[in-house]
C-alpha cells in the first residue's frame, strides 16, 4: 500500500486532494493540525505520532523530525542495503509528501508582528521533509504547492506520474525552499544589520513574464521581491491600457525615483530613456505638469509620466492633449479618468507613494555577477551649501538650484541641468565629456537659459563648462566642487557676477 505524508499550514483544498489520495488507495499520515482538518472530513487517517512512536513535542517544533519519517523518504528503493536497514529499523517508506510551510513571509507582514512570532514561524521540519522527498524524487513524490493538486490526482489516475514529473515537482521544492530561507536570512540579516555578507542571498517572485526585453529579440521577465517594501511598480494597480512592456517598467521606475525627491510640492516628472526630459513643481498638478511639459515638448511625446497627487481633470485634460505611454499617480478622479481612457493606448497606473523608507540595494550585473550598492539616496539642504564665490545666490537662485541639484541626480552621466522657476529647461545627459553634456542642455533651453541656473552631477575638470553656460546666461551653479582646478571655475564665475555653490557630494548615475 502507498503511503503519503500530509502536514500542510496552508490547508486549502487539502481535504478533496487527501480524499483524491485515499480513493487511489493511498495510507495517509498526518500532522496535529492538518490530520484533524482532513478526518473532520471523513478521510481516514494515521496521526504521526503512530508512525514515530514519538509524540510531538515542543509546541510543534519536533513533530516529523524522526528516522522513521527521513529514512521512509531517503531510502532508494534500487538500493538493496537501504531497504535491508528499513527492515531492520522497522521504517516503512513514504512515496509521497504534501507539505508547505508556516506562514513566514505573512508573519513578518502582519502589523504589530512580535519578534518570536517571527522566529516561531519558521519551519523546521516541514523543510527537511520537502528536501529529503525532493532529494529522493526518483521513489517520492513531493508536492508543495496546493495549486498541483489536481493535476498531481490526475496524473496518478493515469500512472503518469512518472520520472520527468516527479523531477519538476523536486525542482519546485527546491527553489521553494531556497526563497523561503532566503528571506529568512535576509530577516535576520537586518536584525544583525550587516549590509555586505560574504554571500549575498536574494530571491524574486514572478510579477508577470514580459512579451520581450529591451528589444523584440529578448527574453523577459519583471520579478519582485517577496515582501515590496519601497514604492515598487510591483505594487501598482493598472486602471487601464496594454500591459507594460520592459522599457515600460524601467522608465516608470525613473520616474518614481525622481517623482520622491521631490516631495512636499505638487511635482510631475517626464521621462524617456531613463532620463528626465521634463520636471516641474508647483502649488497645483495642472501647472507642475505644465512646467514638465514645456520643459521639452518634443522629447515628452511617447514618454512616462509621474504625478505625486490625485489627477484631477484639468490635468487630465492637458495630459490627453498629448501622445503618453504611461501616467502614473497615486489616485486618478472619477472625471479625470473618464478623460484619460478616451485613449486607448495610455496606461494608467496607480500607486501609493507614501511607502518609500526602506533601503533599496541596486544590482546591477556584469558579465558573471552583480554589482551591488546601496541606492543613492543623498539629499543636501541650504544648510550644506558652501558657497564659493564672491556673490552669495539669492533666495529665488537658491530654490532652483536644489531644485536642479535634485534633477541633476538622476540624469545619466556627465550630466547637465537648466532650470528656472520650478521648472527644467535644458537637460543634457549622458555625454563623454562635461561640456558636451552643457551644449545639449543650452540648445534644448535656447533663450530661457537668461537668468537660469546650472547644476552639474561631478566636479567641473577644467572651466570650460562654466564658461560656455556663463556666456548662455545661468546666474548660479550648483556643482559638488572638489577638481583640482575649481579655482578657475570660480575665477569665471567671480568675473562675471556668478554665484557659485558646493555640495561636496557627487551624483554619478551610470
Ligand atoms: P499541522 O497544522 O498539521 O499541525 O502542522 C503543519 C505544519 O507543520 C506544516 O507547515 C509543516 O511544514 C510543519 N511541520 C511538520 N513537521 C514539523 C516539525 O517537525 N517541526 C516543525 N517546526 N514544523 C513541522
Amino acid at each position: 500500500m502507498k503511503r503519503a505524508l500530509i502536514s500542510v499550514s496552508d490547508k486549502q483544498n487539502i481535504t478533496e486532494f487527501a480524499k483524491g489520495l485515499e480513493e487511489l488507495g493511498y495510507e495517509i499520515i498526518s500532522t496535529g493540525g492538518t490530520l484533524k482538518v482532513i478526518q473532520d472530513a471523513g478521510v481516514k487517517a494515521i496521526a504521526i505520532d503512530d508512525v514515530t512512536g514519538f509524540p510531538e513535542i515542543m509546541d510543534g517544533r519536533v513533530k516529523t523530525l524522526h528516522p522513521k519519517v527521513h529514512g521512509g523518504l531517503l531510502a532508494k528503493r534500487s538500493n538493496s542495503d537501504h531497504m535491508k536497514q528499513m527492515v531492520e529499523n522497522e521504517i516503512q517508506p513514504i512515496d509521497m509528501v504534501v507539505v508547505n510551510l508556516y506562514p513566514f513571509k505573512q508573519t513578518l507582514e502582519k502589523e504589530g508582528v512580535s519578534k518570536p512570532e517571527i522566529i516561531e514561524n519558521i519551519d523546521i521540519g516541514g523543510p527537511t521533509m520537502l528536501r529529503s522527498a525532493a532529494k529522493n524524487f526518483e521513489d517520492v513524490a513531493v508536492v508543495v504547492d496546493p495549486k498541483d493538486y489536481d493535476g498531481i490526482l490526475e496524473a496518478l489516475q493515469k500512472d503518469e506520474l512518472d520520472f520527468e514529473k516527479r523531477q519538476q515537482l523536486a525542482a519546485k521544492v527546491f527553489r521553494h525552499t531556497a526563497q523561503y530561507d532566503a528571506m529568512i536570512a535576509e530577516y535576520f540579516m537586518e536584525e544583525t544589520k550587516e549590509e555586505f555578507p560574504e554571500s549575498y542571498t536574494v530571491t524574486y517572485e514572478r510579477v508577470q513574464s514580459l512579451r520581450y526585453g529591451e528589444n523584440p529579440h529578448q527574453h523577459a521577465a519583471f520579478y519582485k521581491r517577496p515582501i515590496v517594501q519601497t514604492m515598487s511598480l510591483a505594487a501598482a494597480k493598472q486602471l487601464h491600457g496594454k500591459e507594460l512592456s520592459y522599457n515600460n517598467i524601467q522608465d516608470a521606475n525613473a520616474a518614481l525615483e525622481i517623482l520622491a525627491d521631490y516631495e512636499g510640492h505638487a511635482a510631475a516628472v517626464a521621462v524617456k530613456h531613463m532620463n528626465p526630459c521634463g520636471i516641474g513643481v508647483s502649488d497645483t498638478l495642472v501647472d507642475a505638469f505644465s512646467r514638465a511639459f514645456d520643459a521639452d515638448p518634443i522629447s515628452i511625446f511617447g514618454g512616462i509620466v509621474a504625478l505625486n497627487k490625485e489627477v484631477d481633470s484639468p490635468t487630465a485634460e492637458k495630459l490627453s492633449s498629448i501622445f503618453l505611454e504611461i501616467v502614473i499617480a497615486p489616485s486618478f478622479s472619477e472625471k479625470a479618468l473618464e478623460i484619460l481612457t478616451r485613449k486607448k493606448n495610455i496606461r494608467l497606473l496607480e500607486l501609493d507613494m507614501n511607502n518609500k523608507e526602506a533601503v533599496n540595494h541596486k544590482l546591477t550585473s556584469v558579465n558573471g555577477g552583480v554589482l551591488i550598492q546601496s541606492q543613492d539616496n543623498g539629499k543636501v539642504g541650504t544648510d550644506d551649501l558652501k558657497v564659493v564665490t564672491k556673490r552669495q545666490p539669492s533666495e529665488k537662485e537658491l530654490a532652483d538650484l536644489l531644485f536642479a541639484w535634485k534633477a541633476v541626480k538622476h540624469v545619466k552621466s556627465n550630466a547637465i541641468v537648466l532650470a528656472k522657476d520650478g521648472q527644467t529647461i535644458g537637460v543634457g545627459a549622458g555625454q563623454m565629456n562635461r561640456v558636451g553634456a552643457a551644449k545639449i542642455a543650452m540648445e534644448q533651453a535656447g533663450e530661457k537659459a537668461k537668468g537660469s541656473v546650472m547644476s552639474s552631477d561631478a566636479f567641473f575638470p577644467m572651466p570650460d563648462t562654466v564658461e560656455e553656460t556663463v556666456k548662455a546666461g545661468v546666474t548660479a551653479i550648483i556643482q559638488p566642487g572638489g577638481s583640482k582646478r575649481d579655482q578657475d571655475s570660480i575665477d569665471v564665475c567671480d568675473e562675471n557676477g556668478i554665484a557659485m555653490v558646493y555640495t561636496g557630494m557627487r551624483h554619478f548615475k551610470h
